[in-house]
């Protein structure tokens, strides 16, 4: 299934295996490719794969409330997530520099870009909306690639930032006013940072 897989010479190789804690989801970056992008923990250190088997990868489809339901996913599947995923990192993090993608991620993004999308359906009282798909992640791919392509190239990308703690170096949207947001999460990584300065004033006292 090439056409899954896509063109990526660098598939996710350098992640390990963490506790099943470390396996939580955030959803607190502001755009749904860049929650996808932070499944990978700890970029700016050692680095960990939360997406370690396609269940992992159907929880999170439930869980960022893409589909309606947790669709099955192949290995063939996840991997095409993962290799889309550090496509969308790496070119967001081209953007923010103000540089171009590499071609192959930009090829990478397009392509999902290209596949069809989640079918939206209205509900028999007309008030709420089911999505589904005949091949559901790969639509949910198609939403990810679309809202990277949508983000890069809006203004909106100006608001991309690095989290302040330097072992997480998650990607976030500061959409805050007046943007002055430091940490991808304030429950994950803004809390760790008070306890460490608590603790460093503590030490002094
Ligand atoms: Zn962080």
């Amino acid at each position: 299934m090439k056409s899954i897989t896509t063109s990526s010479e660098s598939p996710v190789t350098f992640l390990g295996a963490r506790p099943a804690r470390e396996k939580t989801f955030g959803f607190a970056t502001g755009r749904p490719c860049l929650w996808l992008a932070a499944t990978v923990g700890d970029r700016g250190a050692q680095a960990f794969e939360r997406l370690q088997s396609p269940a992992d990868l159907s929880r999170w489809c439930g869980e960022a409330k893409l589909v309606e339901a947790a669709p099955y996913v192949t290995e063939a599947e996840l991997e095409a997530a993962r290799v889309l995923r550090e496509a969308i990192y790496r070119a967001a993090l081209a953007r923010r520099e103000g540089s171009a993608p590499m071609p192959a991620d930009r090829e990478t993004i397009n392509f999902w870009a290209a596949q069809p999308a989640l079918i939206p359906q209205l509900s028999e009282d007309g008030r709420t909306c089911s999505r589904s798909a005949p091949q559901p992640i790969q639509a949910v791919l198609a939403l990810l690639a679309r809202d990277a392509v949508e983000l890069f190239a809006s203004p909106e990308a100006e608001k991309l930032k690095i989290c302040a703690r330097p072992a997480c170096a998650s990607l976030f949207l500061d959409t805050s006013h007046p943007q002055q947001r430091r940490w991808c999460s304030m429950n994950t990584c803004g809390n760790k940072a008070k306890k460490l300065a608590y603790r460093g004033q503590r030490a002094k006292d």
